[in-house]
């Protein structure tokens, strides 16, 4: 019996195996596909300025539009990309496109804007990072000081001297760096003065409950003031209420990235957004807004 049960068990645990890397194998190649027939698009998020309440950048998130399953987020498509290595050709794919786009409508609406790309730690292995993302910056005419690259304490943590070195080089070019959902990763700060940041994201989950959690908004506050004392700049990412943003300001952070202000948008509503007069937000506390 045990016997048989132990077989039955091996049998299965094979067998799901297959299944699942039959699908992963699947999914590889439409991914592929999908790189080749240009299935991949950025859709644009503003970063808005507390202030000024202006647009004053935008980050660039990956979207997969499926000829049959329609639109794909990128937790179905990024966490496959790393393992295939597919990566390093999708994130040349957005980071170009949105170069262009963005210098369209800095052109366009002689306005300055930030662009900032998602870096995933894959693309540190490739020996021509540095070079392709510069080779497509000057193929776009994009320059260097409005692109940010994001990157996520933990790939810092990684193999700590060749990406460092690859930073380096990329901030020698102008390029700026942000860490990306700051707060969740390596739990040491000593690391921040060892690389050339010039920004901190907060993560969305401090700010969510902001509001609602002492220990979340002691952690928020620490942050912005550690960030300012730093000279680094701080965007709150996943504020989804006036009342968030309002604190935000309150607590002197600069930036501000969330649902209330849009969600990530294709290029063509993300225009709208731009050339909308209304789009400018406004942050200037009323008597109604009461803020702690
Ligand atoms: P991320 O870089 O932290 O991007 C922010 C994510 O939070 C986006 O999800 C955005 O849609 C979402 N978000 C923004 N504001 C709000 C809000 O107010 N509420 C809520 N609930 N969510 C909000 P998205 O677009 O699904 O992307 C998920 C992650 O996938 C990104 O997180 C990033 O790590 C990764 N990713 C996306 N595009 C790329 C890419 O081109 N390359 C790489 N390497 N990673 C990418
Ligand atoms: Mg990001
Ligand atoms: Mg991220
Ligand atoms: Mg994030």
């Amino acid at each position: 019996h045990a016997k048989n049960e132990g077989g039955d068990n091996f049998y299965f645990f094979r067998e799901s195996m297959n299944k699942e890397s039959q699908k992963r194998l699947v999914l590889e190649n439409d991914m592929n596909n999908g790189l080749c027939n240009a299935q991949f698009v950025p859709y644009y998020q503003p970063i808005v300025d507390l202030r000024s309440g202006w647009i004053v950048g935008v980050e660039a998130l990956a979207r997969w539009h499926h000829p049959d399953r329609g639109l794909v987020m990128p937790d179905e498509f990024i966490p496959l990309a790393e393992e295939s290595g597919l990566i390093t050709t999708l994130g040349q794919q957005i980071l170009q496109q949105a170069c262009l786009q963005v210098k369209q409508w800095m052109d366009q609406h002689s306005q300055e804007l930030t662009l900032a790309v998602n870096l995933s730690g894959r693309q540190f292995n490739s020996k021509e990072l540095v070079q392709d993302i510069q080779g497509t910056l000057e193929e776009a005419g994009f320059s260097h000081g409005n692109l940010i690259l994001e990157i996520t304490e933990s790939m810092m943590m990684g193999h700590v001297d060749r990406v460092r070195n690859q930073l380096d080089q990329l901030h020698a070019t102008g390029i700026k760096l942000a860490i990306d959902d700051f707060g969740t990763g390596y739990s040491s700060l000593s690391y921040l003065q060892h690389f050339p940041l010039n920004s901190l994201k907060i993560d969305r989950s401090f700010v969510t409950h902001l509001l609602n959690d002492r220990n979340k908004r002691a952690i928020v506050k620490a942050i912005i003031s550690m960030a300012n004392a730093m000279d680094l700049d701080v965007v709150a990412e996943g504020v989804e209420s006036r009342e968030q943003a309002l604190y935000l300001k309150q607590l002197d952070c600069k930036k501000v990235q969330g649902y209330y202000f849009s969600k990530p948008l294709p290029a063509i509503q993300f225009e709208k957004l731009l050339t909308n007069e209304n789009s400018r937000f406004n942050f200037n506390c009323t008597d109604n807004d009461f803020v702690d």
